[in-house]
């Protein structure tokens, strides 16, 4: 399917790509565009623009992105677009959540200017030549080498939405952390005139990191998977008692992920620059762990700060 032109969505207007239901009544005022062209014409009336890229099915973290976006005197802008290329083929990009009528009233609420809202065939063109932007010694590791190809999709699309939406700044949460190093390398080492801003991973008052997969988990894989940001604050306490082995933190980690019979992909204690292992915690470092509860992958993490 090829490209039609010019046409920006006012809700008010007709859509022929989804059916959207009166709900989005409550959304006057927003500008949804489905198409690339749409997108820049709407985006240069906004003037500086901060831009939250997600793959929809928003929840609270996604809603503080866009509040910290809000408080950058800029317009703001989200992203909605669930990227095939950055899934694995065992991967869930198929059975994704796309529930696009709720993410556009919540964008209306949280009064977000501009939703970029385009379709697979719009952002991937039959005959476009395929483009990798790789940075190795960051994707080569954790989430990187667990999901090969992963970020080479990631930084395509990252790189696609900055051309189109033209952002001044962008916000990515510290829950996909490798994301946020290398999406941040990725601007710094190309020159992109586009400040990244980090935002702090939402939780459920329960501690688990808000996640749109986590609404695949029943009541006792939510049960289990507390496991990981239960082992995650264990030895963020330890480390605040003074222990700097990383080898004590990660063994603490292990012994609590491995009680309810999580199948663990890493646990991992890095730089939060290089992104290597650390022995011994002496500048900021993450601990990460990637886990699968019942054939759901998560992920979560938290920042050691010698000193803070
Ligand atoms: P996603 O839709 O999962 O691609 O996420 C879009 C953005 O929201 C990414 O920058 C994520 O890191 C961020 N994000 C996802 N979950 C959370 C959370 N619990 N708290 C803060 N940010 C989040």
């Amino acid at each position: 399917m090829g490209r039609t032109g010019g046409r920006a969505a006012r809700l008010s207007c007709r859509h022929d790509e989804f059916a959207f239901s009166i709900a989005l009544h409550t959304l006057a005022g927003v500008i949804i565009a489905k198409m690339i062209d749409d997108c820049r014409t709407e985006r240069w009336k906004l003037g500086r623009l901060a831009l939250v890229p997600t793959m929809g099915a928003l929840h609270a973290g996604h809603l503080s992105l866009i509040e910290l976006a809000h408080k950058q005197d800029a317009a703001v802008a989200v992203s909605i677009f669930v990227n095939p290329t950055q899934f694995g083929p065992r991967e869930d990009y198929n059975k994704y959540p796309r529930p696009i009528e709720d993410d556009l009233a919540l964008c209306g609420r949280a009064k977000v200017d501009l939703v970029f809202l385009p379709s697979a065939e719009e952002m991937y063109r039959p005959g476009l030549a395929e483009v990798m932007v790789d940075l190795p010694q960051l994707t080569s590791v954790l989430e990187g080498k667990h999901r090969p190809g992963h970020f080479r999709g990631v930084c395509q699309v990252v790189a696609k939405l900055f051309n189109i939406a033209k952002p001044d700044l962008a916000i990515f949460g510290q829950k996909d952390f490798q994301q946020l190093r290398v999406i941040t390398a990725m601007v710094e080492a190309l020159d992109w005139p586009i400040d990244i801003l980090p935002a702090p991973t939402l939780r459920d008052p329960d501690g688990m990191a808000m996640s749109s997969r986590n609404q695949y988990l029943t009541a006792d894989d939510r049960r289990r998977g507390l496991a990981i940001s239960k082992a995650l604050f264990a030895a963020q306490a330890e480390f605040d008692a003074g222990i700097a082995q990383t080898n004590r933190l990660l063994t603490t980690m292990q012994h609590i992920l491995l009680e309810p019979h999580l199948h663990i992909d890493y646990i991992a204690a890095v730089d939060t620059i290089s992104l290597k292992n650390v022995e011994v915690v002496t500048g900021p470092t993450v601990l990460a762990i990637a886990a699968r509860v019942n054939n759901i992958r998560l992920i979560d993490n938290v920042i050691l700060k010698p000193g803070a």
